[in-house]
């Protein structure tokens, strides 16, 4: 019998039995292997008045032991744990999704270097190289307006895996870290406890790094932090890409409508410092009220609006950062789903107006969301030092410092980009958290205030504190002295030796 007479009979049988007849039924054996059974739980206490569930205690299995365990691949991850290795540490790298890159590759975000208009000063370090990589993979495209790259997001879950593969750091994917494990002492952390479809497990390390985006397991250790309240926190955004886009003929409309940074302020009472407000940005807002008026969209989808980024010659518009939502907690899963389901709905609206209103688009479809929400705003631990707006505004120096970043800073209604060369110096202190030690918080988590997020939580910046954090874990090590301990000097060696810019 051939493939096709297979076929046929498979789809004729289906056919009879939905037109009611009976065919016989095989109840051989099919499937080869033994019949499994995992052993089933222990009964624990539902206390239905009080609305919990007491688990029972269960024996978890060791899935593996390291140096340095860093909990999230996003950029800081992917630092810390580059760094971390670089600097002679068994390092693994835990991961919840299936692919490193955190908000560049889950959400869609390419601008890691947008910010570098004419006079930038770099700190340089894994963030630059992260982005010279990828663009010599073949991985990036020029961004519109000055010479950073807009990274492939697709692409860059494969230049990340090269990235770790190359360094020998051991990458866990698929897994959640759930709980925290503490030594005797309850003060310096041993392990986490792991989530995944392997069930509960347990991961063993000298240091853990802490690069979740949310602080999880400062949050899981009893680690103090704050949060923005939910009326202030910056806006979650559904990414999208798009395609089918004559992109020659967007660009020409682009060309003869330049917006500026000054149109950010067209929605937003924005603060720049003036200099920003003649630079070219790669903006679309008037176009959505357009749309709202010719009835496209919905009069209240006032959150529309924001920015394109690379074109492609497969006629792709990527990293469409226009629809956004306010008042939701990114560490509560019920308004996790709401964000998640609206934003998509929005995403759609945008993707219409576009459709309507903006030449270029006129054929477009909808490619791809980013497979998740994109989070801008969590918690942030209370550090050793809290860093702020006095810091990042004002070219802070520290003699702890792990790193510089350039005076950009983008949140909270404040836009100044770094075209003067001036910079600040990056502490140390702003990743160790007070009550825990042996742990360490890089990327948009650090400790500092609303101003200061708005610098530290761009990526560039998270790759800062994730190479210091995984050079200041290695190093503690080597010095048989905790994170909290650790002597500085050897790990702004270690630092400079890896090519960092300290000062
Ligand atoms: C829509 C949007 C646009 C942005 N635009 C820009 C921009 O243009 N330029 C710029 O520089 N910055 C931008 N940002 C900010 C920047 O992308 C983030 O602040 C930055 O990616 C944070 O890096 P991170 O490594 O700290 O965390 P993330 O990139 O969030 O990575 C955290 C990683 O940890 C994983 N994780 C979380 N919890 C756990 C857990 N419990 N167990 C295991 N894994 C876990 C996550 O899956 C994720 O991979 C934007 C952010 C958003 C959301």
């Amino acid at each position: 019998m051939t493939d096709e007479d297979k076929y046929q009979a498979r789809a004729q049988r289906m056919i009879t039995r939905w037109s009611g007849q009976r065919m016989p039924v095989s109840r051989r054996e099919t499937a080869e292997g033994e019949v499994l059974r995992h052993a089933p739980p222990a009964v624990g206490a539902l206390d239905v008045a009080q609305q919990v569930y007491h688990e029972p205690a269960k024996a978890l299995p060791v899935l593996t032991t390291c140096d340095v365990l860093v909990v999230g691949a996003g950029p800081a991850g992917i630092s810390a744990a580059l760094a971390a290795r670089r600097a002679g540490a068994d390092t693994v790298l835990l991961e919840r999704f299936g692919c490193l890159g955190g908000v560049i590759t889950t959400v869609g975000m390419e601008t890691l270097a947008w910010y570098r208009y004419e006079g930038t000063v770099e700190g340089e370090g894994i963030g630059i190289e992260m982005e010279r990589i990828a663009a010599q993979m073949g991985g990036a495209i020029k961004w519109p307006y000055n010479d950073s790259q807009c990274l492939d997001a697709d692409f860059f879950k494969v230049v990340a895996d090269h990235l770790i593969t190359e360094a020998g750091v051991r990458p866990i994917l698929h897994c959640m870290a759930v709980d925290v494990i503490f030594e005797e002492d309850g003060k310096r952390l041993r392990g986490i406890v792991t989530e995944s479809k392997s069930g509960r497990q347990v991961v063993l390390a000298k240091r853990i790094i802490d690069c979740s985006g949310d602080a999880d397991i400062a949050h899981l250790a009893g680690a103090s932090y704050r949060k923005t309240p939910k009326d202030k926190m910056l806006g979650m955004t559904t990414v999208f890409n798009a395609a089918g886009v004559d992109t020659r003929a967007f660009l020409d409309y682009t060309e003869s409508q330049p917006a500026t940074y000054a149109d950010w302020s067209r929605t937003w009472a924005q603060e720049t410092t003036g200099k920003e407000d003649t630079l070219r940005s790669p903006y679309l807002d008037k176009e959505f009220d357009t749309a709202r008026e010719l009835g496209v969209i919905p009069a209240d989808s006032t959150n529309i609006g924001g920015s394109w980024s690379a074109l492609t010659p497969a006629g792709e518009a990527t990293n469409l950062n226009l629809a956004h939502m306010y008042g939701f907690d990114p560490t509560d899963v019920m308004d996790l789903t709401r964000a998640e389901m609206q934003g998509r709905q929005e995403a759609l609206h945008a993707l219409v107006a576009l459709k309507k209103v903006v030449p270029g688009f006129e054929n477009a479809k909808l490619r791809n969301f980013g497979m998740t929400l994109g989070i801008r705003d969590s918690r942030k631990i209370m550090g050793r030092y809290n860093l702020c707006s006095e810091d990042v505004r004002n070219q802070a120096k520290f003699a702890d410092s792990i790193g510089i970043f350039p005076e950009f800073i983008d949140g909270y209604n404040i836009l100044i980009l770094p075209t003067t060369g001036r910079y600040f110096e990056v502490p140390y202190g702003c990743m160790v958290p007070l009550e825990v030690d042996n742990l360490l918080v890089a990327g948009r988590c650090v400790a500092g205030d609303m101003v200061s997020h708005a610098a530290m939580r761009n990526m560039m910046a998270c790759t800062v504190t994730g190479q210091g954090a995984g050079v200041a874990a290695a190093v503690s090590i080597r010095q048989d002295k905790s994170t909290a301990q650790v002597d500085l000097h050897g790990v702004q060696a270690e630092l400079e030796r890896q090519g960092v810019r300290l000062h």
